[in-house]
């Protein structure tokens, strides 16, 4: 059993604007955040069928592969992951520990198998022996968005603003579907990706309002800075919110810093999805501390 509890914090006025956070808490710290809304309609769709199992892709450090095998232990389905970087046979990371620990098969793609996914001939050859149901990197197609959607409850149509973290864009564009129309969307890429940018903008309706913000990638995926961790560190220790460096972490600053400077043109009353991602802490200080570098507290 699964239980997802929602907590709204209000943060409090920062100037004139009003901040509240919205969070979704399960009670499997793995299948939480946007993964586990994404993958609740593939789960769905996987059992109208007769499929021996799931199998998706992911880098070393996702969270969509953490919820994925957490899902499958839950519901007692064989698992495989697909995994960015052959070097990861030898190296490993709490997340793939926990991908093992809960019972996912693991097969470590080199970088140019990864781009090729489904068309690189090892994967093909993996599939084309079993009759699993395939998920995308990420969770990220219609049944992902789908799932997406449902983030927005009644409650989150009375915020005048809805921020949150793009990655792919899925999430956003499942959250813009259920939003009020005089309700503005702005997305805080983690990524410096045209090719999202596109995709948002070519999927999504066109009578929302909606914004993409740039500037606060920290140099795109994965990439930040010292002064990202201390934000992220202070935020927790006055909020009790935890922020992953990735995705969450990124937004909260960029909204901070951009009200701070006088830059901020959207609503005063404004609602943060936090789409968890918590996972990604420890692996984030696994290699922090081979670096000598600072740690999440
Ligand atoms: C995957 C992820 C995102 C990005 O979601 P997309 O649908 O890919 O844009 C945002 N936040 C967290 C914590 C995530 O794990």
């Amino acid at each position: 059993m699964i239980f997802l509890k929602t907590q709204y914090v209000f943060l409090g006025k920062i100037k004139d604007v009003n901040i509240t956070v919205k969070r979704e808490i399960s009670s499997d710290f793995y299948l939480t955040g946007n993964k586990y809304r994404k993958l609740k309609h593939n789960l769905i769709e996987f059992l109208k069928s007769r499929y021996e199992g799931i199998a998706t892709f992911g880098g070393p450090f996702s969270n969509h592969l953490a919820a994925t095998s957490s899902l499958c232990k839950h519901f007692e389905i064989k698992s495989f992951g697909f995994v960015r970087g052959d070097e990861m046979k030898i190296k490993s990371n709490p997340t793939i520990e926990h991908c093992i620990n809960t019972g996912m098969h693991l097969e470590y793609l080199s970088r140019e198998d990864y781009k090729l996914k489904m068309c690189s001939k090892k994967v093909k050859k993996f599939l084309s022996k079993r009759n699993l149901y395939l998920i995308p990197e990420g969770g990220d197609n219609d049944f992902g968005i789908t799932g997406s959607s449902e983030i927005i409850g009644s409650f989150d149509h009375s915020f005048d603003t809805i921020c949150l973290a793009v990655g792919t864009g899925g999430t956003m564009l499942g959250v813009s579907r259920s939003i009020k129309k005089d309700q503005k969307l702005l997305g805080f890429l983690s990524v410096n990706d045209r090719s999202r940018i596109n995709y948002i903008s070519n999927n999504i309706d066109s009578s929302i309002n909606y914004k993409l913000i740039k500037g606060f990638t920290f140099g795109g995926f994965g990439k930040f800075n010292n002064e990202l961790i201390l934000f992220i560190n202070s935020f927790k220790k006055k909020y009790k919110i935890p922020l992953d460096p990735i995705y969450t972490g990124k937004v909260l600053f960029g909204i901070f810093t951009l009200i701070k400077n006088h830059n901020w043109s959207w609503g005063k009353n404004i609602l943060f999805i936090h789409t968890g991602g918590l996972q990604g802490i420890d692996g984030f200080n696994f290699l922090q501390e081979k670096k000598a570098g600072l740690l999440l507290k």
